[in-house]
């Protein structure tokens, strides 16, 4: 309930805002009535009507989304540099703190989690989060990524830019959202470096902030194969938090979309868009859902996309969605769901351990990160701009 507050203190600024003496068109958290929302994806609807046509429009939302990130370009990709601690042996899985230089002197912070014996190539998952204190640690993501790596993935949980111990650039910095993909990219480029991962086998999957950067990296990054968005894809409601939409994703002179769109352009891979009753994700079964799956259709891969969708559920990543995205996961991915099941068939996480946040630190007080950090955010920002 906290993430919603927190959400919901946050939808009304939308449209036009000034940046850098830049007019930039954000569309920003509410922007849209229900109503307005799905007439504007009848409109998106009637431009394009064909595989061909979608797949061109697929390519501006990937162009605008980059452009508006200011991605278009990207750094060189520096040494990792991982520093990786305080093995956690846990049953059927294994849980280590890891940080690695996304740019130089900037750390992505966070836990991966291991198959006790990996069968290689194993899949490796990406869990980014949403918006709560130490959400990499908390006991929904610990759950999920223990029993994705029991059921035999290597599964990457890190943290937001700005929380947790990801410092020092501010969570509401103007160019977070730039950032924060960019982190997401290199987690990919984090796992594939393991060497024992399958590149065909990558997936991301994480609930609300988490969901924004989950189908975000999914429509840009061409590695990414399974993509499991959760409590987050809507047509009226474009995120609230700069690191959603803090910059012009949606709209620029030559065109327009929204996050359902967005969502849409990982055809024909597999997606399962997970969704409740208590957010802004309520009207998925009627609305988003169907829109999806008319762009799966024109690849014929209408069976690679579904919803689960949980009535009578709120807005966080909870057991039952879990087990959903698992059940997905294992089917695409041929891992074992037994694995994390019972006797009856059930999902069972009784076999994870949460571990307290002191134990998953990747620079705790007796590691702290080298001295050669860069301490200033604005300095790390300006770090993506390098092109040597
Ligand atoms: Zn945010």
């Amino acid at each position: 309930m906290r993430r919603i507050a927190i959400a919901v203190s946050l939808i009304a600024l939308c449209c036009t805002e000034n940046v850098r003496g830049e007019i930039q068109t954000l569309y920003r958290g509410e922007c849209f009535s229900e109503a307005e929302a799905a007439k504007k994806l009848e409109d998106f609807a009637a431009q394009f009507h064909t595989r061909d046509e979608w797949q061109a429009r697929a390519e501006h939302i990937r162009h605008g989304i980059l452009s508006g990130l200011k991605l278009a370009r990207l750094p060189p990709p520096c040494p990792l540099k991982p520093i990786r601690h305080s093995l956690h042996k846990e049953d059927g899985y294994t849980v280590e703190n890891v940080a690695f230089e996304s740019l130089p002197g900037f750390w992505v912070t966070g836990n991966l989690y291991l198959p006790v014996e990996p069968k290689a190539p194993m899949p490796g998952v990406l869990c980014p989060h949403g918006h709560l204190a130490d959400n990499r640690m908390v006991e929904q993501t610990q759950k999920r990524c223990a029993a994705l790596a029991r059921m035999g993935a290597a599964v990457f949980a890190y943290d937001m830019v700005g929380y947790g111990e990801s410092t020092p650039v501010d969570h509401h910095h103007s160019e977070t959202a730039r950032l924060q993909t960019y982190n997401s990219m290199r987690v990919v480029d984090y796992l594939l470096s393991l060497g024992n991962v399958d590149e065909t086998r990558l997936a991301v999957t994480g609930e609300s902030g988490g969901g924004t950067q989950t189908f975000l990296l999914a429509a840009v990054d061409p590695r990414i194969d399974l993509s499991v968005p959760v409590v987050m894809v809507s047509a009226h409601f474009y995120g609230g938090c700069s690191c959603e939409s803090g910059m012009p994703i949606h709209k620029n002179a030559e065109r327009e979309t929204n996050n359902v769109e967005i969502a849409a352009s990982f055809a024909p891979k597999p997606q399962l868009v997970i969704s409740d009753g208590a957010d802004w994700t309520k009207n998925v079964p009627q609305v988003e859902f169907p829109y999806m799956q008319r762009v799966y259709r024109l690849f014929d891969a209408e069976g690679n996309v579904e919803n689960a969708h949980l009535a009578n559920e709120q807005h966080d990543y909870g057991p039952s969605k879990r087990a959903a995205m698992y059940r997905f996961v294992a089917k695409h991915f041929k891992l074992d769901l037994k694995e994390v099941q019972n006797s009856a068939g059930a999902i069972d996480e009784s076999f994870a351990k949460v571990h307290p946040r002191e134990e998953l630190l990747a620079f705790p007080p007796a590691k702290p990160r080298p001295a050669y950090a860069v301490a200033d955010g604005d300095e790390v920002i300006m770090l993506l701009d390098r092109r040597k």
